[in-house]
């Protein structure tokens, strides 16, 4: 094996959501990128392949609009309970767009990578980072890469280091991050079926699946159209259900599809269906997220948010952030500033995860849970404000149903944390 050295200013590991973006950014402004990807593009990646107004915002942000323009665009949500279905549009904002798109990780992830890389970034696929060297005052002085094409390993010696490998993360947890496991942690399957609604304008989410005793579960399954002849289906399923680890999630999906609308035409004995599933690492659960030169990007940080299962908006966002810390850290030569990661996280998503936190730790009580989606279903009044809350799209500039939710949800949190737990006794951190 031979031993090649390079030098750079950020190496970036991982080029999924958050690291194609922290990529794409720091690329941006000029700086000498690194971005090292184990996978050959295109390749799988185990999801849902739902875009929310949200990382539709961030992929236009990046020049990604004509690539958007491809893929399947859809208007709004179509909630299913307890047989009564709800369909609402996507709300406005004075920021985020009023739609998504439903686009497989397959070609997504290709085409974000290759926008950074057009950017500047020397993406290198098929090249995996296998340790990190620390000096003796905590810094990283080197990473080893293996060019798994050549089975060569390349010393990279980065002045800056982005972590963003994703929910496993074996290189965040080699740097000493792990999950704080009092905090929710979501797990999803999902599969590719054939159908007759593959171009459906809205994308389905069922709030009523059930255990194997007909409990309903703190979770949701979903059917999201591809436009392709396809569409994504899965199930999601939160740990703040108590025995969660119990639960067969290969029969719940069976049981899913098999229940799912007769419209949508799914079949497990469908060819193309084989599932595959994921962890869902949520509210900011991972820490710590900086070191003296590096810091952590998108799943590696547990950032999905707990409310949905969205994680693809929260891996570009916090790419990005991460991509602002460093501009300044290298611009003003001061290594300190990275310490301002931890700080702008939590202006941006400190409050609203505390509040996601507690939610899904309520609804974890199957009748608290029962209840909050018979009481949706029945009412746009209800679910409008709900939906917006959910997928994290309040208005900064407006008081309104959802905004007004929110804040009472937070108030009553703090009234909690201040006076130990007397008040609410549901709501928890
Ligand atoms: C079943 C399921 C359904 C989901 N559905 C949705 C959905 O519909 N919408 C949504 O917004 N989110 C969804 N999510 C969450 C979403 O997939 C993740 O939050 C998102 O992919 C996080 O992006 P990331 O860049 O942090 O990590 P990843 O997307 O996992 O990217 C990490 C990248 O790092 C690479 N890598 C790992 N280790 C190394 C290494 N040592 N060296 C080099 N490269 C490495 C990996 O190959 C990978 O490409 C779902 C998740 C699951 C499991």
């Amino acid at each position: 094996m031979e031993s090649n050295r390079i030098k750079c200013d950020v190496l970036v590991i991982g080029a999924g959501p958050a690291g194609a973006s922290a990529s794409y950014w720091l690329a941006k402004s000029g700086f000498n990128v690194v971005t090292v990807e184990r996978k050959k593009f295109p390749r799988e990646k185990t999801c849902g392949d739902g875009l929310t107004p949200r990382s539709v915002y961030q992929l236009e942000a990046m020049g990604m609009s004509s690539f958007l323009k491809t893929t399947h665009r859809y208007e709004g949500l179509r909630t299913v309970a307890f047989g009564k279905e709800m369909e609402l549009s996507w709300p406005s904002h004075p920021e985020f767009p009023e739609v998504g798109y439903v686009v497989t990780r397959y070609r997504l992830d290709e085409a974000v990578a290759k926008n950074a890389a057009n950017a500047g970034a020397n993406l290198l696929t098929y090249h995996e980072a296998l340790s990190v060297k620390l000096n003796g005052d905590k810094q990283v002085q080197e990473v080893e890469v293996l060019d798994k094409a050549t089975n060569e390993t390349i010393t990279v010696e980065p002045r800056y280091l982005i972590v963003a490998d994703g929910s496993n993360s074996r290189i965040g947890r080699m740097l000493g991050a792990s999950r704080n496991r009092d905090l929710p942690m979501g797990l999803a399957l999902r599969g590719y079926f054939s159908s007759p609604l593959a171009s459906d304008r809205y994308i389905e989410s069922h709030l009523d699946i059930r255990s194997e005793t007909g409990e309903i579960l703190p979770g949701y399954g979903w059917i999201f159209p591809l436009g392709d002849g396809r569409v994504n289906a899965g199930i999601g399923l939160l740990s703040t259900l108590g025995k969660w680890k119990e639960v067969n999630t290969t029969k719940l999906m069976e049981a899913f599809i098999k229940g799912a609308p007769k419209r949508w035409e799914l079949s497990i004995d469908d060819p193309i269906y084989k599932g595959t599933g994921g962890k869902l690492p949520m509210g900011l659960s991972i820490s710590p997220r900086t070191g003296k030169n590096y810091l952590m990007a998108g799943d590696a940080t547990g950032s999905i948010n707990p409310m949905n299962g969205e994680g693809i908006a929260y891996g570009y966002e916090t790419g990005k952030i991460a991509a602002m810390i460093l501009t300044d850290c290298i611009s003003l030569n001061d290594p300190s500033i990275i310490n301002r990661y931890d700080q702008l996280l939590e202006e941006n998503y400190g409050e609203y995860y505390k509040f996601a936190r507690s939610f899904v730790k309520l609804i974890g009580n199957p009748t608290i849970m029962r209840t909050a989606v018979g009481l949706g279903i029945n009412s746009k009044i209800v679910m409008r404000p709900v939906v917006r809350v959910m997928a994290n799209l309040m208005r900064p500039d407006h008081l309104g149903p959802s905004e007004a939710l929110f804040k009472a949800g937070v108030a009553a949190i703090d009234a909690k944390d201040r006076i130990g737990g007397i008040v609410t006794g549901g709501f928890s951190r």
